[in-house]
């Protein structure tokens, strides 16, 4: 009989945590033994009976004695107390159980972490394609002004901004000569990118606008009609999964993609709001199945940065350095937008 008592000991001494769970309530590990499997490290005052276990950057509070342990910031695990035979630390398997499960709630916290990593800035337009035309005046007055160049310049700009806050993410452009690529390789570039579970693109879209009515002005941002349904569930990579769930997965990305969309949207007009509110007028946000976005399987935007056809604004657009007030504004949206969701994903909107 003591024979047998002895081999569980030795099991339990191993660290099983099913032997745990299931009662084995006597054993105790020391402290430093558990840390090293943890790849934690231990800090111990003899003195004052306190210390603590780090793992990663997850850090466990103990009192030698006392049954609570504070996890992180201020989180009380109630497990049997860390003892000092003055020769070790002693910690009772249940509480080695206890720690192991915070420990891996905070991994699978981190794994479910929201990060943009890539960003496509898409200046409309280009090469063949100028966009919408404003030409105003004769003479010394005479302007000609081309959507495609100015989305150029301030898709350029944007992207360079990015590129320099951001090193560690991708930033594309969908050009940055007068070219012309198509709708679909404009998309293909945003849905071409590998990204990791929990990783996300954001796609912005830069645009000037054009009306019959030359007294029309300002900007406005645009997102996908939530109303539309698009099939943004891969088919490919969704191979062996149930054909009566892709619907449903479906319209839970669409979802998804929606409330970024919108708080994208909301963060760029903020942004150019900051930068030329005193200059042009606000139109808002704005909802609307354009090409680009509809085809886009990830949050997406489209910028109207002003009219070429209001004499006013078309003046405006053709000077530089309204041109970089304008990129300043969309890299602020985009910032404010990246740094809400990486920080505060989960919280609700704000
Ligand atoms: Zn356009």
């Amino acid at each position: 009989m003591r024979k047998r008592t002895g081999a569980l000991a030795t099991i339990i001494l191993a660290l099983s945590v099913s032997a745990a769970a299931q009662g084995a309530s006597a054993a105790t590990r020391d402290v430093m033994a558990v840390a090293a499997e943890w790849k934690a490290s231990v800090a111990y005052d003899p003195l004052t009976g306190t210390g603590h276990i780090l793992r990663g950057g997850d850090l466990v509070r103990f009192k030698r004695d006392y049954p609570v342990f504070s996890a992180g910031a201020g989180i009380a695990i109630r497990a049997p107390a860390i003892r000092d035979s003055g020769a070790r630390l002693e910690i009772r398997v249940e509480t080695v159980v206890a720690l192991e499960r915070w420990f891996a709630e905070r991994d699978a916290e981190r794994a479910s972490r929201f990060s943009i990593a890539a960003i496509l800035i898409d200046p409309g337009h280009g090469g063949k394609d100028s966009g919408a035309i404003g030409e105003f005046g004769s003479g010394k007055d005479r302007l000609r002004i081309l959507e495609k160049d100015v989305v150029l310049a301030i898709g350029k700009d944007v992207y360079g901004r990015l590129q320099s806050r951001w090193p560690d993410k991708r930033i594309l452009l969908t050009r940055s000569g007068d070219t012309y690529p198509s709708l679909d390789a404009r998309v293909d570039m945003g849905n071409d990118v590998q990204l990791g579970i929990n990783e996300a693109i954001i796609y912005v879209s830069i645009h000037a606008n054009a009306s019959f009515n030359k007294s029309a002005s300002g900007y406005e941002v645009w997102y996908l009609n939530p109303e539309y349904r698009r099939t943004v569930v891969d088919s490919k990579k969704a191979e062996g999964v149930d054909k009566h769930v892709l619907p449903i997965l479906n319209a839970m990305l669409e979802e998804e993609y929606t409330t970024e969309s919108v708080f994208l949207a909301k963060s760029i007009l903020g942004g150019v709001t900051k930068s030329i509110g005193d200059l042009s007028i606000d139109r808002g946000i704005r909802e609307e199945e354009w090409f680009v976005v509809r085809n886009a399987k990830m949050p997406s935007v489209l910028v109207e940065v002003g009219f070429v056809t209001n004499e006013a604004e078309a003046r405006m657009l053709s000077d530089p350095e309204h041109l970089r007030k304008l990129a300043d504004g969309i890299y602020n949206g985009v910032v404010d937008f990246v740094d809400y969701f990486e920080h505060r994903k989960g919280t609700g909107a704000p």
